[in-house]
């Protein structure tokens, strides 16, 4: 079995070779290292090896990890479903937050961000492909919704994030993410803080990545299988 070490930089070579397949910049995608559930000393690991960007999706375990190494060198990304009696933490300890869905939520983040912090950085969470179970906004009301995050003062609006449809058939994967791309240029154009895509996990980033993903969210294929929560 391959350590963590020998695993991230597996993913990280997959992402530079699907950036070259689809002619993207080099370094054009970030590598968000999903590490919900995995232990602390996992994660040391993957610092050791040069990772600086985690994402945890579990409100109370990601705070305590965030407060747990206090290093500014890491970013730290909420990318899992927020309610908004929990805002306040998230608010406070991370850096990113992927999965605004409402108002209420980023006017919550947007009153309880430190003064002092530089500004919550926000992706939109967008519900692509229209199934009824799946969280985030429906593509036709992003653009209504940026224009309300984009007078808080706290917040940073920087683009949308979804989570892809589970399915074999690549096309459909290829339509979604390609619908999700035409959604960001035409946020670009009308908000200059825009520029993040966060697109694609363990099984779809050869698709994310050649519809223009700017950040994936990679958990099981660097840390291992999780046990089932
Ligand atoms: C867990 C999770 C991931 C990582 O998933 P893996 O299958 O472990 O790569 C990415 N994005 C979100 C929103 C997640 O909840």
């Amino acid at each position: 079995m391959p350590n963590i070490t020998e695993r991230l930089n597996s993913a990280i070579n997959s992402i530079r070779f699907f950036e070259k397949k689809s002619q993207r910049v080099e370094n054009s995608v970030e590598l968000i290292a999903v590490s919900k559930t995995k232990p602390i000393s996992d994660i040391e690991q993957a610092i050791t090896a040069g990772q600086r960007h985690f994402g945890e999706n579990y409100v109370q375990e990601g705070v305590e990890k965030v407060l747990h190494f206090d290093d500014s060198s890491l970013t730290w990304h909420f990318i899992g479903p927020l309610q908004s009696n929990k805002t306040r933490v998230v608010a406070e300890n991370f850096d990113w937050v992927h999965t605004v869905d409402r108002l209420k939520i980023a006017k919550r983040l947007n009153e309880q961000r430190g003064v002092f912090q530089k500004p919550l950085q926000i992706l939109i969470q967008v519900n692509i492909s229209d199934e009824e179970s799946k969280s985030g906004v429906p593509p036709d009301e992003v653009m209504a919704l940026t224009t309300e995050l984009a007078q808080f003062d706290r917040l940073t609006v920087r683009g949308i994030m979804t989570i892809g449809v589970k399915t074999d058939d690549e096309s459909v994967i290829n339509k979604q993410f390609d619908k999700m791309h035409q959604l960001l240029q035409q946020l670009k154009k009308e908000f200059d803080t825009v520029d993040t895509l966060s697109m694609g996990m363990s099984s779809d980033i050869e698709q994310a990545i050649g519809n223009g993903s700017t950040m994936v969210r990679i958990g099981s294929a660097i840390f291992g299988a999780r046990a089932p929560k």
